[in-house]
């Protein structure tokens, strides 16, 4: 009896491997002409400030679809993407549509906008990214504080001379460094003050709990109080309900990002959003 279940589980654990294997490799083949096939689209997630309950900006979140797949989420494929080395040009067609959207909202719009781009830590790799950002920039006609990157702690776990070097470039542009999905990783106040960043991004994490968990109310307090010491604004991304959101406009936190305003969303619609909730 013990014998024969014990098979089961270990023929159990290698179909699920098998299907796991395999799905990585349908991956890895269909993502190879992806951009070349223009699967991907940028998909855009607004940005409120919890002052003036107006939109700031957005966040740009790449989606691929692909006809054998189907749709893919970016937390799937980017590492493919990275690990068969086509991050680079991927990172750059995010960053030539998020500046060109960031042009048609100039057009339509009179507010200050930005436009916030997650960065892999590959794209440091690339001496060369800096200035590609400025090309960009120049090239779009596109004000340099208007375009924002979300770095993860784990870029600046790299330790890497080549990391400082490209942050402080990119800081001397000036473009604005956000610290994403902080409280997961290690980083720390010396961190934030030497790369020179501007906005700091707590996790969904300790969102999602705010209201009912002490601990995370707690590090979400204390995250605030470091961050406005450090002059960073802070945003809370993964804002789901209207508590969530009073209690972090009580806490301070300057902005808010959520499906409680909207789910990402394609660039036509992101230009006509508008949101009144706040206000009422
Ligand atoms: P991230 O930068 O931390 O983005 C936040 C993720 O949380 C997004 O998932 C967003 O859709 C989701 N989200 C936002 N609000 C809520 C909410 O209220 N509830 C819930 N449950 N989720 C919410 P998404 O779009 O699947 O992206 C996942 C991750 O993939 C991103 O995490 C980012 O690290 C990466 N990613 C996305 N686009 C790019 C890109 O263009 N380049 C790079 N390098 N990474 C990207
Ligand atoms: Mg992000
Ligand atoms: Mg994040
Ligand atoms: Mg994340």
């Amino acid at each position: 009896q013990a014998k024969a279940s014990g098979r089961n589980t270990y023929s159990f654990f290698t179909y699920k491997m098998n299907d796991m294997i395999l799905r990585r490799l349908e991956i890895e083949g269909q993502l190879r002409g992806a951009l070349e096939r223009h699967e991907f689209e940028v998909y855009y997630q607004p940005k409120l400030d919890l002052k003036t309950g107006s939109v700031t900006g957005a966040e740009a979140l790449l989606r691929w679809h692909n006809p054998a797949l189907g749709q893919v989420g970016p937390d799937e494929f980017i590492p493919v993407a990275e690990h068969i080395g086509i991050i680079i040009p991927i990172g750059k067609y995010v960053l030539e549509q998020a500046l060109s959207f960031l042009l048609e909202w100039r057009k339509a719009h009179q507010q200050q906008y930005a436009i916030a781009v997650n960065l892999s830590p590959l794209q440091f790799r690339d001496r060369a990214f800096a200035s590609f950002v400025e090309e960009s920039l120049v090239n779009a006609n596109v004000r340099p504080e208007c375009l924002e990157f979300e770095i993860t702690e784990g870029v600046l776990m790299i330790g890497k001379s080549y990391v400082e070097e490209a942050l402080s470039k990119l800081h001397k542009l000036g473009v604005k460094l956000s610290m994403d999905d902080f409280g997961t990783g290690y980083s720390s106040l010396s961190y934030l003050r030497q790369y020179a960043f501007d906005l700091l991004k707590i996790d969904r994490s300790f969102i999602s709990g705010i209201c009912e968990k002490k601990e995370d109310r707690d590090l979400v307090t204390a995250a605030i109080a470091m961050a406005h010491s450090l002059d960073l604004r802070v945003i809370a991304e993964g804002v789901e309900t209207q508590e969530q959101l009073s209690l972090l406009a009580d806490l301070g936190c300057d902005i808010a990002q959520g499906y409680y305003f909207s789910k990402p969303m394609p660039a036509n619609e992101m230009m006509k959003f508008r949101y009144d909730k706040i206000s009422e």
